[in-house]
């Protein structure tokens, strides 16, 4: 028997999978309570709980009779016994890894791949974890139309018992649950695709819930890199990555200028009670739709913000806000509808910036901050909190600090300060200014070096 039937979750007969005008705030609840729970070990890659992640979301699609793609499975399907075995992280977690005979073929719905991370083999994980996407087809109702694609997504995985990328490293191998980050927004894609299931829009709807996120977007990179559908008949697409935690009414809404007629759909759709919408026009950002917007696909990518529980043991199911939450989904089932039904196709803009996430990969510095990518509203750079052990750690950054200046040029975003800090090299010793509680606060770092 595969981890995949040990670990069934909740029965679903009895659930509420009828038409339904409005998000259904019960389900979603249940959906975060249970990709949350201890049972699935936080979901790391590669891991079981991650599998049966995977498997409760392609059984929902099952139930409501979503179509599937061919061409998700290549000759993966086969048992990579020398993965199976315990492996000690070096943090000293003991890491369960998944059996994979018969999981990868086990459902039409899933797309399965080998997550590959250089930060988190260095960090103790296996340099290869099999794993999978979960992938289902909402087939349009416009023959004219049904060839192009809207593609609504979001990370399932998250970090399991392992330290890597956590912020609370004193929790040990505690389970990071990752409710908000992103058992939210894996619930809002099963939603919306239970409220689209029975009023399907002109263009065709593809749901597809990414694993190996957390280890660098990897789950997403191969679904571009590997589309069961021509990139270029893919019209939009639509992430969610942390939707569960809204306060005050603050969404941000990351992408509004990947296409020249996005603020105006962004805007109309927020109808009363309407939304605090920060809108960013940049593409890329610390999640999946980068690796769309790469490909010249717009993009929007929904996000409650940040807060004290991010990548640690403490974000749990009973911090959502799943009232909230459901508004997110009819906000963005607006947004979805008015571009899958709309007869013009969308005028892509390239940003003329360069992108802070993407200016990272290739370079080698390393500090270790954990840039707070929802505090729109800061002249500077907040952070949401700083690496165990790195040099911001070491220097005495803390979550909550805004950086302002660095090695003496003047931070007033997220693009001056990756330009400061990529104008050094590892080794570099550098000042930097923080405002703590609003006092400025002089730290300095000896910069390290990125494997
Ligand atoms: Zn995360």
């Amino acid at each position: 028997m595969s981890a995949v039937a040990c670990h069934h979750g909740p029965a679903t007969g009895a659930m509420p999978l009828s038409a339904q005008r409005g998000a259904d705030t019960a389900l979603l609840r249940r959906d975060i309570t249970y990709l949350a729970s201890d049972a699935l070990e936080g979901r790391l890659t590669g891991t079981p709980g991650n599998d049966s992640a995977a498997a409760y979301i392609a059984r929902r699609y099952a139930l409501l009779q979503l179509d599937t793609l061919a061409g998700l499975h290549d000759n993966r399907c086969v048992s990579v016994s020398a993965l199976r075995q315990t492996i000690e992280a070096r943090t000293g977690n003991s890491i369960r890894l998944t059996d994979r005979q018969g999981i990868a073929c086990s459902s039409p719905y899933l797309q399965p791949f080998t997550a590959k991370s250089v930060a988190a083999a260095h960090a103790g994980l296996p340099a290869a974890l099999p794993t999978q996407n979960v992938v289902a087809l909402l087939p349009g109702s416009d023959p004219a139309l049904r060839n192009e694609f809207v593609v609504i997504g979001a990370h399932f995985d998250h970090l399991g018992r392992s330290a890597f990328n956590a912020l609370d490293p004193a929790a040990g191998n505690a389970i990071r649950h990752g409710a908000d980050d992103n058992a939210s927004g894996t619930a809002a894609v099963m939603e919306l695709a239970r409220l689209f299931a029975h009023h399907p829009p002109r263009r065709s709807l593809i749901f597809v819930n990414f694993s190996g996120e957390e280890l660098g977007l990897l789950g997403s990179q191969y679904f571009v890199d590997h589309s069961p559908v021509p990139l270029d008949h893919v019209f939009a697409m639509l992430n969610f990555d942390m939707v569960g935690r809204m306060q005050n009414d603050k969404l941000i809404v990351y992408g509004a200028a990947t296409a020249t007629e996005l603020p105006g759909i962004v805007d109309s759709a927020n109808v009363a009670p309407q939304f605090q919408i920060a809108k960013i026009g940049d593409g890329f950002g610390p999640s999946d739709q980068s690796s769309f917007y790469e490909k010249n696909i717009p993009v929007l990518f929904f996000f409650t913000g940040e807060h004290e529980d991010y990548h640690r043991a403490t974000d749990v199911a009973s911090k959502i806000d799943v009232g909230d939450e459901a508004r997110v989904v009819e906000y963005a089932g607006r947004i979805a509808r008015a571009l899958a039904d709309r007869s013009a196709r969308l005028t892509y803009v390239r940003s003329a910036s360069p992108a802070p996430m993407a200016a990272t990969s290739g370079r080698n510095v390393w500090f270790g901050s954990v840039p707070d990518m929802g505090a729109t509203d800061v002249a500077g750079v907040r952070l949401a909190g700083v690496t165990p052990n790195s040099p911001a750690d070491k220097a005495g950054a803390k979550q909550g600090d805004i950086i302002v200046e660095f090695g003496g040029k003047p931070v007033k975003d997220l693009y001056a300060y990756t330009d400061a800090l990529y104008s050094h090299q590892p080794g570099d010793v550098v000042q930097f200014k923080v405002l703590r509680d609003g006092a400025p606060v002089v730290l300095t770092a000896t910069l390290g070096k990125r494997e």
